[in-house]
């Protein structure tokens, strides 16, 4: 063991500095263009999405929303519920909004789950349902690894996160209100904001949402989609070979 330990410590006090792993925060994956939060753009856009439906009732009560205020969003769906509502997901896109993947079980996938066949098990049901293939994955409570960003990258998804301002967290119904605050004090240009169309029990999106989107539209935001979005993006990622 002692041996290990000066073996470990000699190659350790080897490595040149320079060659040190760079550290794979935020900052990593968004300049290599790999994880998506948000965009830097002068335009006065913002892009709404919704997690966890398609929902009969919730996301069919957004959906007369989103119209009313000529409001474009990105549903990123759970292929299970795909399964049992599809007439919701394709009246969502024939309404003008996007459809992304969120998994087919709702699984978190930092660790052993199986990526590959979560993303295209849902992947599948979408393009049987609507005809169409999405480009956008979010993981299941936001977590990644490695492993996760390789796997998605390889399906030729890109990767979508949220402004983490703007994690409204309606999931835990913390009060109407609170909800349309987070949104309001915090929402700026290229912005991502993270709703749920489905939570277990009453939700407060909806009643939220009814204050929220005349508000960000009176202040002259275009809601957009999560793709339209990004091709306002002013900043340029680093190549990746
Ligand atoms: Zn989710």
């Amino acid at each position: 063991m002692k041996i290990f330990i000066i073996l470990c410590s000699c190659l350790f006090l080897m490595q040149p500095t320079a060659s040190a792993a760079p550290k794979k925060d935020r900052a990593y994956y968004e300049t290599r263009g790999e994880i998506v939060w948000e965009i830097t753009t002068d335009e006065k856009v913002i892009a709404l999405t919704f997690d966890d439906g398609p929902h009969p009732e919730y996301t069919a009560q957004i959906l007369k929303l989103l119209k009313q205020y000529e409001a474009r969003a990105t549903f990123f769906v759970v292929g299970n519920k795909v399964k049992r509502f599809p007439d919701v997901l394709n009246q969502t896109l024939r309404e003008g909004h996007e459809i992304a993947n969120h998994t087919y079980s709702h699984a978190y996938l930092s660790k052993k789950n199986n990526i590959k066949k979560e993303i295209n098990q849902t992947e599948e049901l979408i393009y049987d349902t609507t005809g169409r293939r999405c480009l956008l994955f979010r993981p299941p409570g936001g977590f990644y690894n490695e492993r996760l960003v390789a796997a998605v990258r390889a399906e030729g998804y890109k990767l979508i996160m949220w402004s983490w301002q703007l994690d409204t967290k309606d999931w835990s119904t913390p009060g109407v209100n609170t909800i349309v605050n987070r949104v309001l004090k915090n929402a700026k240009n290229g912005n991502i904001v993270l709703f749920h169309d489905y939570i277990e029990g009453p939700t407060q999106t909806i009643a939220a949402l009814k204050i929220i989107l005349p508000e960000l539209k009176s202040r002259g935001y275009q809601l957009v989609t999560v793709s339209q979005l990004l091709n306002y993006n002013k900043a340029v990622p680093v190549k990746i070979d």
